[in-house]
């Protein structure tokens, strides 16, 4: 128990320090390899493509970082209890939680009674509940884009640089370990493997991202949380998946899927936690 207790919490300091290595490494292949190389000539026509890429590299970016920021900012937890409560008759001694009542949770993690929990997001460091959901999903969808968007300008890179050949869909098989075996060969450089290497993060970070955000928004949408899920507390909830999706989004909704701005209204907890139970 206490084994993995640390293990979880090393996992909270390692995550997000992958995170932010992650994005540097992309922010310098995108603005000192990818933009320089694949558009070389100051051609008018180029440089308007050029700083079109740049453009859209960086709004993604900006949306991708100011939802993480979000995300830290408007935590899940629950202002009026501080105090580590006693368990509910129901709680079940998870790793990381503790079940109290009314969808509340006390996480070991965060220290913290974290308000309608849904997990605890190892990358920020924070618990996602109904506060932040809306930031996390929207974190998790310009993260994607990101990865996407880094991918297919790296692949590009490579094919302009090293005329490598895509055009054969088993090249992204093959890739990784011809790249190690050619670079302990000494036949490519460090650079070109560490290159190959962001591939495959993009790609994986890219489809676990998507496919997360799209599990998230469907929990949101039928009024459950990851939490219930797990523990097979199927909620018999009554209200639309409309009034549900509006709940976390907002009624400005379509202003925070491209800027990361508050679009919920911050409303009373325990009128909520009322009526949720
Ligand atoms: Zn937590």
């Amino acid at each position: 128990m206490f084994t993995r207790m640390l293990k979880l919490r090393l996992l909270n300091a390692v995550a997000p320090a992958y995170f932010f290595a992650a994005t540097t490494a992309t922010f310098i292949l995108h603005f000192c390899l990818f933009i320089p190389t694949i558009f070389p000539n100051p051609d008018t026509s180029l440089r308007s493509s050029s700083a079109l890429h740049t453009t859209v590299f960086l709004f993604l970016m900006f949306n991708a970082l100011g939802n993480y920021i979000m995300t830290i900012k408007y935590p899940a937890e629950s202002d009026n209890e501080i105090a580590i409560p006693v368990c509910s008759p129901r709680c079940s001694d998870k790793v990381d939680s503790h079940y109290l009542l009314n969808g509340r949770h006390f996480c070991k993690l965060c220290r913290k009674v974290i308000f309608r929990r849904d997990h605890h997001c190892f990358f920020t460091g924070n618990c996602i509940g109904n506060k932040n959901m809306r930031y996390f999903i929207m974190f998790c969808i310009y993260t994607s884009c990101v990865c996407m968007y880094s991918l297919v300008l790296g692949v590009a890179f490579l094919t302009v640089e090293y005329s490598i050949s895509f055009e054969n869909p088993l090249t992204f098989l093959t890739l990784l370990p011809l790249s190690t075996a050619y670079f302990f060969m000494g036949t490519i450089s460090g650079l070109q493997l560490f290159l190959v290497l962001m591939l495959y993060i993009w790609l994986g970070i890219g489809l676990v991202c998507a496919g997360f955000c799209c599990q998230q928004v469907l929990l949101v949408a039928r009024g459950q949380t990851w939490c219930q899920m797990q523990r097979g507390e199927l909620v018999d909830n009554r209200s639309p998946w409309r009034a549900n999706l509006k709940d976390v989004f907002g009624a400005r909704w379509i202003l925070g899927l491209i800027l990361p701005v508050q679009t919920v209204e911050m409303y009373s907890e325990d009128t909520d936690g009322l009526k949720q139970d």
